[in-house]
């Protein structure tokens, strides 16, 4: 499988701006904010995108959303943030490692672009 950029991040090949981490997954912030708070989390397990998710990951992808809840929380966002994962090419994601975006901080807009 290839390797990606938060594959590096994870083995701390290349430095991040970690805010959590545990033996499951990472938080780390967004190199290009696109609001004043903006966080990835991301699984250890190299999984692709959302659509690579089996049932054998269901603790995993519970375990992810309820780590974007606590991260959330640490980082102040008490009025609320929007949760955001980018799924293939239409969704568009960038980066090929599953990864899970809280943004906040701002007041978010609707339709999303
Ligand atoms: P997506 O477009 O959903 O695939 O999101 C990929 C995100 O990864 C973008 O918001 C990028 O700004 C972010 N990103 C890319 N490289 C890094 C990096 N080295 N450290 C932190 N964030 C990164």
């Amino acid at each position: 499988m290839a390797d990606t950029i938060f594959s590096k991040i994870i083995r701390r090949d290349i430095p991040a701006d970690i805010v959590y981490e545990d033996d499951l997954c990472l938080a780390f912030r967004d190199i290009a904010p696109q609001a004043p708070v903006h966080i990835l989390v991301i699984p250890k397990k190299t999984i692709p995108k959302l659509t690579d998710t089996t049932s054998e990951d269901h603790a995993l992808m519970g375990h992810l959303l309820l780590k974007v809840k606590q991260v959330a929380e640490e980082a102040g966002l008490d009025n609320g943030y929007r949760v955001v994962i980018n799924t293939g090419e239409d969704g568009g994601q960038t980066v090929d490692h599953l990864h899970i975006h809280i943004l906040g901080g701002r007041q978010m807009q609707w339709p999303p672009g």
